[in-house]
């Protein structure tokens, strides 16, 4: 899950963005509405933190661009403590919640779930492929009934794979997935981590086999019994 942040203040976007990491999600950050607008032409995000006052203008515009081209899009706003009008302009263009400045990072985390849980996302649930199960919330996995313990990208990568299990995962939007614009991606990141976790599946007995579909994608499948 990639999450778009839009916040002027560094030492705010900083912190943020940690917690978000932290919690599991890549991040974008920006500090200006024109860098968020280009980001967001280029990148299917699956929720924004949004500032109101940016050095280029006011986060609600983005947020009014974004709906006028109806998209639903969860969007999540920061304002000031004495900001009530803000609060009620941004949800009267279609904010789906804000947060008000000072706030503790595990509520914000806790925000930006719950817009996730919508229909859709389904974040918050089991998901499962044969033996293989994982709690998208508590980010566990669980291979035949034992807890095993995987790197962020390989999580997010398994993520991904059992939410589309029987179907083919574009290798780009594995990529989109895995990381922010801040990391570094070679060309062949996906297959290093992809490598990673079908070792780790074999060794541990896992009764699923990743497909590899040449320049298509990926994808997870119960493995099939030998006749
Ligand atoms: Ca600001």
């Amino acid at each position: 899950m990639r999450i778009l942040l839009v916040e002027d203040n560094d030492r705010l976007a900083d912190l943020v963005g940690q917690g978000l990491r932290a919690g599991g999600f890549a991040v974008d950050a920006f500090t200006s509405l024109g860098d968020a607008d280009a980001a967001m032409a280029t990148v299917a995000y699956d929720a924004v933190v949004l500032d109101l006052g940016l050095p280029d203008g006011d986060g609600l515009d983005l947020l009014k661009t974004v709906r006028q081209r109806g998209d639903s899009l969860p969007v999540l706003v920061l304002t000031a403590r004495d900001g009530v009008d803000d609060r009620v302009r941004g949800l009267n263009v279609g904010a789906d919640d804000y947060v008000v400045k000072p706030f503790a990072m595990a509520e914000l985390l806790a925000r930006v779930r719950a817009l996730l849980r919508r229909p859709g996302n389904a974040l918050g649930v089991r998901l499962s492929c044969g033996q293989v199960t994982m709690d998208t919330t508590s980010r566990e996995v669980w291979i035949a009934e034992a807890v095993v313990a995987l790197p962020r990208r390989e999580t997010e990568m398994l993520e991904q794979l059992l939410r589309r299990a029987g179907r083919v995962v574009p290798k780009r939007s594995l990529e989109e997935g895995l990381y922010g614009f801040d990391d570094d991606v070679s060309a062949n990141t996906v297959e290093v981590l992809m490598s990673r976790l079908r070792k780790r599946l074999l060794q541990t007995g896992a009764d699923v086999t990743i497909h590899t579909l040449r320049g298509v994608g990926y994808m997870l499948a119960e493995t099939e019994a030998q006749p």
